[in-house]
C-alpha cells in the first residue's frame, strides 16, 4: 500500500496523460505513437527507453494485430515488467557471507538506506555488521551510529579523518571473527572532486576483493528518485569505477519522477533491489517489478 501511495504522483503524471491520448485517438497509428513518445520522454523515461518501448509496441501491433489504443497500457506494462525482471540478479549461495558496499552521491539517502537495510536484515534473523567508512563526514558517522542503535546492530567506526580503507579492513576482520551474515559498508560520496572520490572507492573495492574474497560482494548504488535524469548520470559515473549490481531508489514517496526507474534499469542493465518510500526505519521495500509497474499503471 505504501508503494502505491508513494508512486501516486508518478502514476498521475504518466497514466493520466496516456489515458488522455487513448481517449483522443481510437486507433494505434503514427500520430498516436508520436504523442505517446512525447509523453514518455517528458515523464523521465528518457530517449533510449522511450524508443525501446515504442519499438516494442510496433512489434506487438504487428504480431498481435492490435488496433485499439485502449490496449496500449497493457503493452507498455508488459514491456516494463519483462525489462525490469530481465536484469534481476543471482542470490548468494547458502551460508556464504555477504558484503554490501553502498555507494552514491551525498544527500541521496545513503545513510538512511543503510540504517533501513541493517534493520531489515536483522529482523530477518541475520547477523549484521555496519562499517562507517565515510570517515570524512563526522555527521554521517554519528547518524549511522544512531541508525545502528535503533536497528540493534554492531557498527565499526573510527575517529574522523582516518583512512576509510582501515575502517573497511577492521570491519572485514570483525565480520570474519563474529561470523556475521552481512557486512554493510558506507562509503564516501563527495562528488565535488570526482577523481578523488573514484580513487577512494576503488581502493575500498580492492581491499574487499583481497581480504574477503570468499564473500558474495554486492555493490549497491543509491539513487534519489527526485533528481530525475541526474540519477542516470550518477549511475554512469559510478559504473566507470565499480561494477554496480544493484540499485536502491530512494524518496519515491511523494515524487512525480518515479518513472526514472525504467530508463535507469534499461540503460544501465542494473536491477533495482530496494525502494525507499519514506524516512522511517521500515520504509524500505524489496523491489518487485510487477508491483512497481502496477502501482504506476493500474
Ligand atoms: P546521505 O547523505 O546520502 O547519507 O543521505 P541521508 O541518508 O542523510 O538522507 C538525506 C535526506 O533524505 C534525509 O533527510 C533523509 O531522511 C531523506 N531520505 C532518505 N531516504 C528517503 C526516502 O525514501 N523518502 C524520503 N521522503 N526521504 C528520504
Amino acid at each position: 500500500a505504501r508503494l502505491k501511495e508513494g508512486l501516486s504522483k508518478t502514476k498521475k503524471n504518466l497514466t493520466e496523460q496516456i489515458e488522455n491520448i487513448v481517449f483522443a485517438h481510437r486507433k494505434i497509428d503514427d500520430e498516436f505513437l508520436e504523442e505517446l513518445e512525447e509523453i514518455l520522454i517528458t515523464s523521465d523515461m528518457g530517449m533510449e527507453t522511450t524508443m525501446d518501448i515504442i519499438e516494442y509496441i510496433k512489434q506487438e501491433v504487428r504480431k498481435n494485430k492490435l488496433e485499439d489504443t485502449s490496449e496500449i497500457k497493457n503493452v507498455i506494462k508488459k514491456y516494463l515488467v519483462n525489462m525490469l525482471e530481465e536484469h534481476e540478479d543471482k542470490e548468494p549461495t547458502e551460508n556464504q557471507q555477504r558484503v554490501i558496499l553502498i555507494v552514491g552521491v551525498n544527500g541521496v539517502g545513503k545513510t538512511t538506506s543503510i540504517g533501513k537495510l541493517a534493520y531489515r536484515f536483522k529482523e530477518q534473523g541475520e547477523k549484521v555488521i555496519v562499517a562507517a567508512a565515510d570517515t570524512f563526514r563526522a555527521a554521517a558517522v554519528e547518524q549511522l551510529k544512531e541508525w545502528c542503535t535503533r536497528a540493534d546492530v554492531e557498527i565499526i567506526a573510527s575517529e574522523n579523518g582516518t583512512d576509510p580503507g582501515a575502517v573497511i579492513f577492521d570491519a572485514i576482520q570483525a565480520a570474519k571473527a563474529r561470523k556475521s551474515d552481512i557486512l554493510i559498508c558506507d562509503t564516501a560520496g563527495r562528488l565535488h572532486n570526482k577523481k578523488n572520490l573514484m580513487n577512494e572507492l576503488s581502493k575500498i573495492f580492492k581491499i574487499v576483493d583481497k581480504e574477503f574474497s570468499e564473500a558474495k560482494i554486492d555493490v549497491y548504488l543509491v539513487i534519489d528518485a527526485t533528481t530525475g535524469q541526474n540519477g542516470i548520470i550518477q549511475a554512469k559515473l559510478f559504473s566507470e569505477t565499480c561494477s554496480i549490481n544493484g540499485l536502491i531508489l530512494t524518496k519515491l514517496d511523494g515524487t512525480a519522477k518515479g518513472g526514472i526507474a525504467f530508463p535507469i534499469v534499461n540503460e544501465l542493465k542494473i536491477p533495482i533491489k530496494y525502494v525507499g518510500v519514506g524516512e522511517k526505519i521500515d520504509d524500505l521495500q524489496d523491489f518487485n517489478a510487477e508491483d512497481f509497474v502496477n502501482a504506476i499503471f493500474e
